[in-house]
């Protein structure tokens, strides 16, 4: 085999972001990936039905319809079509109540009430300034922001959502904020916890929390195609377990930061050695995937409109379990993330069978398979919905590790997203892709921006080793027909 340029170890989305930077810019360049299939938390199988496709992770792409990297890498134009529900997410409430986050944002606040003006309040500004506000969300948090006026309006709402829940005063809306920032999984409120839910927050109204028609898989799939069309070859079924099996000149790791301590051994620095091993890991995930016969029952027909649904109650029943679960506690009514795939793309479904996706925020190395726990709590919104169950099947927090390193635990951020750790993610430095490792990088969830389906912990990581290993300053192009350093 001859020498490439770049080795890649792990092909979830950073992995083959940053192998695509790389191609792209005329490197030779090699991705090894220890599961059987390409990546990471973008695969997905037909669990139980040939004909039914599941979501093993990620299920909704708000930040792959909106991030810098696949904004020019332009999924639809490669045949991913992203389909985006008219509803992004939906909060039900007991007795039949919701709250509902419709990508029109006049709907969402005539829903809200008395709520709807301070909504508007909130929203409006950032999605005017929608692609300023998340390019800066979704950089390496160390260059100056694109656009100046950015910061300036997120960083009032960051604080105001951390001490009084932008001023909203009626449960429903206050619900419907917090289940947002829950998808930070951890403590709440936070700072990040308030940042991803004005990210994410403000995409539900711009480009929407769109599914890929036919799953996940497709995007991995166009990530694929335009690496191997640009020279890149991927290998699977091998797990690296020492970074000297890599014969390359530079070496871009889609690990965490214990991954890459785990390659590196004694070759590391003492003192980044300690850094590294204080990375801290947050709350898992477990993950329960249903094959059922009809949409979810739900009471309130217009959260079986959205694409996603929060069950988490109250905002004072999402704090108190959210907490616990930081802390290490299972509480017996977690909050549940749910998508009916196939209300947004009816070819996920056929006749009398269609997938369910949910999972639960649980502590960290959680052992319990989720499935009934999941089912009680849909249950609580949707009677009925354990009738429709035709088989599922649980994945605990602990299993996820085994299934994917880069989930500790089960913790699917691939680190906790503590106000620390979102500045200083994988240690406080100013270069956070570079390792002291010479030609050695970290291009994972684990580096800025973070977790999430948005490309760009592998696109910015590739480009700092653009710069420094090979001295190529200009950022390829991603557009499909661009060439090799393009614009
Ligand atoms: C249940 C669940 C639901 C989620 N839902 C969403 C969602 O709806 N939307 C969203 O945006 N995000 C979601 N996420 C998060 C998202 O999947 C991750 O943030 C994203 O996949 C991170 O990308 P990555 O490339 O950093 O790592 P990953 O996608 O985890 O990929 C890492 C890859 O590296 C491989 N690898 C690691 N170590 C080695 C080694 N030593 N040798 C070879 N291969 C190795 C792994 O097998 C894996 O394929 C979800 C995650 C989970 C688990």
């Amino acid at each position: 085999m001859t020498r490439p340029d770049v080795a890649v170890v792990g092909s979830g989305p950073n992995g083959l972001a940053a192998a695509i930077t790389m191609a792209r810019a005329g490197l030779t360049v090699h991705v090894h990936e220890q599961a059987d299939t390409i990546g990471g938390g973008l695969r997905g199988e037909a669990l139980f039905d040939p004909a039914i496709r599941h979501d093993l992770c990620a299920a909704v792409h708000p930040m792959a319809a909106a991030s810098p990297f696949f904004r020019e890498f332009d999924l639809v134009s490669r045949g991913v079509a992203l389909t985006a529900p008219a509803i992004s997410y939906a909060h039900p409430l007991d007795g039949g109540a919701a709250a509902l986050a419709h990508r029109d944002l006049d709907l969402t606040c005539d829903g809200l009430g008395p709520d709807g003006p301070r909504w508007r309040r909130l929203m409006e500004p950032l999605i005017r300034r929608g692609s300023g506000v998340t390019d800066l969300l979704l950089s390496d948090l160390r260059s100056l922001p694109p656009d100046l006026i950015a910061p300036t309006l997120l960083g009032p709402r960051v604080l105001g959502h951390f001490t009084r829940v932008n001023g909203l005063r009626t449960e429903p809306a206050r619900a419907l904020l917090t289940g947002v920032g829950a998808h930070a999984v951890g403590r709440l409120p936070s700072l990040p916890a308030g940042t991803v839910a004005l990210l994410l927050g403000h995409l539900a109204h711009t480009t929407g929390w769109p599914v890929p028609r036919g799953g996940s898989a497709r995007i991995a799939e166009a990530l694929t195609d335009d690496l191997r069309a640009h020279g890149g070859t991927v290998f699977t079924g091998h797990r690296v377990t020492d970074l000297a099996e890599l014969d390359a000149r530079v070496v871009l790791l889609d690990t965490t930061p214990h991954g890459l301590l785990a390659l590196a051994g004694d070759r590391l620095p003492r003192r980044r050695r300690r850094a590294l091993e204080r990375f801290r890991y947050g709350p898992g995930a477990a993950k329960a995937d249903f094959l059922v016969g009809e949409p979810i029952p739900w009471t309130h027909p217009d959260v079986g409109r959205a694409g996603t649904v929060h069950l988490g109650g109250t905002r004072g029943e999402i704090l108190a379990t959210e907490n616990a679960a930081a802390l290490g506690r299972a509480a017996p009514e977690p909050f549940v993330l749910v998508v009916d795939p196939a209300v947004t793309d009816p070819d996920r479904a056929v006749a009398g069978r269609r997938p369910v996706w949910a999972y639960a925020h649980v502590p960290n190395g959680d052992v319990r398979d989720p499935v009934a726990l999941i089912t009680h709590r849909i249950e609580r919104y949707a009677p009925g919905f354990a009738d429709t169950v035709i088989a599922a099947r649980g994945m605990s927090a602990a299993a996820y590790e085994a299934y994917n390193p880069n989930y500790p635990g089960g913790d699917i951020g691939a680190g906790a997203v503590t106000l620390a750790q979102s500045l200083f993610r994988p240690v406080p430095a100013w270069h956070p892709y570079r390792t002291p490792l010479p030609g050695v990088y970290l291009c994972s969830a684990s580096t800025p921006p973070g977790p999430g389906v948005h490309g760009m912990c592998g696109h910015l990581a590739a480009r700092a080793a653009l710069r420094r290993e090979f001295g190529i300053t200009s950022t390829p192009g991603l557009a499909p027909a661009a060439g090799r350093h393009g614009g």
